[in-house]
């Protein structure tokens, strides 16, 4: 019998711990079971030492946690884990089901919805609720990321991936209640046709821009490597990190990881400056968590000084040293007092 209820959400484990991804869904979930009057589940699964901290996650806002732990599941086999979990859909139903856009996400996503014929969002970056339906719209970038796409699937459990670090982080509550629950997967669930022979770690990042509180990033506008080095010393001064486009990484003026959208990183600082940047699609993507967002360019009409809290019109090249002049005067003024 078909009765869809709840959100559920999948849990990732990492091998050491639950993955950052996890706690954003429970943010974003928990808000959107709370929109739908329902509940709010985590799916999750892993070795039997991943138990204390899938129970943790009802602290974070979870109303039950459905978990299976088996050593067949230590490491991530696209096969078994897309088993059990469409074992589990099948038991449990709920309305939506959200995965990380993580590589794991990303690999077992696909394979879920290939095993119950159903349907799937990539890399959502926002979720609305059609109230007349109970309807999930599923808002993603779409068509070379030049539009955003509002996708409503027809097929339940209505199923998206989410990227990362567009939700913020659920808080712990202690004293929020929940279940705990062990699902049995069927014995074929759980066998695979692939065998791990090697684990190679991925290098890591050389820099972490997604939790910085100021990000000072800079694009084309800036015009040259040496202009663009300025921003370290802003950043610094600021306590902050360094952001780019993608031009600017191409160019060589900075690494990978400081990149910023869609082919780059999601971040969510307080204070979010940009120097000599358009704003396109598919940069701004990754700015959706920025809390205030301060825009230095020549063009008063380009989309990031309309989006903007405060658009400054003018050379990024003279306000960029001004600024750091006067933030260095600031600063030794304090010193001094
Ligand atoms: C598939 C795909 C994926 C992509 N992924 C990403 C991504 O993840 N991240 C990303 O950033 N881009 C990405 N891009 C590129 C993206 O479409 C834009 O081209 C890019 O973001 C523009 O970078 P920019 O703002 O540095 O340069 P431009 O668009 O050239 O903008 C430069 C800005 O500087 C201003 N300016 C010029 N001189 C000055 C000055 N002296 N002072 C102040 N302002 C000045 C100009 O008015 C202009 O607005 C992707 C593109 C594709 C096709």
């Amino acid at each position: 019998m078909e009765n869809y209820q709840g959100v559920a959400i999948f849990g990732e484990w990492t091998g050491i711990e639950i993955h950052e991804s996890t706690y954003e869904l429970l943010s974003e979930g928990r808000r959107l079971a709370d929109e739908l009057e329902s509940s709010l589940n985590v799916l999750i699964l892993g070795p039997p030492e991943a138990k204390e901290a899938a129970q943790e996650l009802i602290s974070y806002g979870a109303d039950k946690v459905v978990a299976t732990f088996d050593e067949k599941l230590k490491d991530f086999r696209d096969d078994i884990y897309a088993q059990v979990v469409a074992e589990m859909l099948k038991k449990y139903q709920p309305e939506i089901m959200l995965f990380p856009a993580t590589s794991l996400g990303q690999a077992l996503a696909p394979r879920v919805a290939g095993l119950l014929k159903l349907g799937l969002t990539a890399h959502c970056i926002a979720f609305e609720i059609r109230k007349e339906d109970r309807a999930l719209i599923q808002i993603r970038p779409s068509f070379g990321e030049q539009i955003m796409a509002r996708i409503v699937s027809r097929t339940k459990p209505q199923m998206a991936t989410v990227r990362p670090g567009v939700f913020p982080r659920a808080q712990k509550i202690e004293s929020h209640q929940g279940e705990f629950e062990i699902f049995e997967p069927s014995e074929k669930a759980l066998v695979s046709a692939l065998e791990v022979i090697e684990k190679k770690p991925k290098p890591k990042a050389e820099v972490d821009i997604t939790k910085a509180k100021t990000i000072v990033a800079g694009g084309l506008g800036l015009g040259s490597k040496e202009y663009f080095q300025k921003l370290f010393e802003l950043a610094e001064l600021l306590d902050g990190a360094v952001g780019a486009t993608r031009p600017v990484y191409h160019l060589g003026w900075i690494s990978e990881d400081h990149m910023i959208g869609v082919s780059g990183v999601s971040v969510r600082p307080k204070l979010y400056l940009g120097f000599g940047i358009s704003g396109s699609l598919h940069h701004t993507v990754g700015l959706q968590g920025v809390e205030t967002l301060v825009a230095i360019n020549t063009d008063a009409n380009a989309p990031l000084m309309k989006q903007a809290d405060i658009a400054v019109q003018g050379d990024a090249k003279e306000i960029l040293p001004l600024l750091i002049k006067k933030l260095k005067k600031l600063k030794s003024q304090r010193e001094d007092d």
